[in-house]
């Protein structure tokens, strides 16, 4: 099968479309789609927070696709549509047992810990599946196992309200359109910061240096100043991403004045997958998908990923 292939870390140089063996496990997942995160290039430039294995290394944390193969399911049967869970997670220990997969003890991001979806096939198990609705296409849901999940835990963990006043920073990014469109689903006030204005069409006005209550921030430093100045009084900063860089000033007496609060967000649990799903499915929510590649095109899709306006797509195989 095809698949992208990642010798060793360090450059885009060390990476082919190669053909290696099919992978095996109790389902095989023929893939169709597979969305372009900022995770991925980190992959191939071996640049990531977690250890990348194996090697050779297939790179995909978002993909979509059709079971192929099946043994012992209930759940699952072949030609059944699928989308998966972007986390490698074991379901025994603790943090799995407490519904916090996302932080489980031996777990990992896909296609970082594990071979991901990048690849004409995909192994896993039933539990890191779930079904796409009927009237939803691949394209529709492609980008809701990192983009749509990142949002919604990270809206979820900053507890955000009805009536309350959120600010999207960096609105316009894989993450950002999510946060807007489930932030106006959960009835918040929804402001963007942003240079390019196509958040506006999910119902979010441009930020004015009003207050606010939660401000998203998915890229780090640049997100930072002056953005925190405005959050108001029992306001939360809800942060997942580093994009811009690690490291800010923090004014502690604003923090504790204020009753402010920064909170660390990371993907999202499995429960909260099968919520998003058909969240997205019951509010017609879909992956704003800008361009399409074909898998031999990865390259081409990287480059052009500074460029994007909405999701850059791998199209892997017919679907
Ligand atoms: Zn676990």
């Amino acid at each position: 099968m095809k698949a992208i292939v990642i010798r060793q870390p360090g450059g885009f140089e060390n990476t082919k479309v190669e053909d290696v063996e099919k992978p095996k496990g109790p389902i095989t997942v023929r893939v169709t789609y597979a969305g372009l995160n900022p995770v991925d290039i980190n992959v191939v430039l071996g640049k990531v927070n977690y250890t990348i294995s194996p090697y050779p290394h297939i790179p995909g944390a978002e993909f979509v696709g059709i079971v192929e193969r099946v043994q012992n399911s209930k759940k699952f049967k072949i030609g059944d549509r699928v989308v998966v869970y972007p986390r490698v997670y074991d379901q025994t220990c603790d943090r799995c047992r407490g519904g916090m997969e996302e932080l489980c003890r031996n777990g990992s991001v896909m296609g970082v810990g594990c071979n991901g979806g990048f690849s004409e096939y995909f192994a896993t198990d039933e539990a890191h599946l779930e079904h796409i609705p009927d009237s939803m296409s691949f394209e529709d849901v492609v980008s809701l196992p990192v983009g749509g999940l990142t949002a919604y835990h990270a809206l979820k963990r900053a507890g955000l309200k009805q009536g309350e006043k959120l600010l999207v920073v960096g609105a316009s990014g894989n993450t950002g359109t999510y946060a807007v469109a489930l932030g106006k689903l959960m009835g918040a006030e929804v402001y963007y910061s942003s240079r390019k204005k196509l958040v506006e069409d999910y119902g979010s006005v441009e930020w004015k240096n009003e207050k606010v209550d939660v401000i998203v921030n998915s890229l780090g430093t640049e997100a930072w100043e002056p953005y925190v100045d405005f959050l108001d009084t029992s306001g939360r900063v809800v942060t997942f991403g580093t994009l811009t860089g690690k490291e800010v000033k923090l004014n502690i007496a604003h923090l504790y004045t204020g009753e402010r609060s920064i909170i660390g967000s990371t993907a999202g649990s499995r429960r909260e997958f099968s919520e998003l799903i058909e969240l997205a499915h019951k509010n017609n929510i879909k992956s704003r998908v800008w361009k399409t590649f074909k898998l031999e095109d990865y390259n081409t899709a990287i480059g052009e990923y500074g460029k994007r306006e909405g999701r850059i797509v791998l199209k892997v195989s017919e679907g």
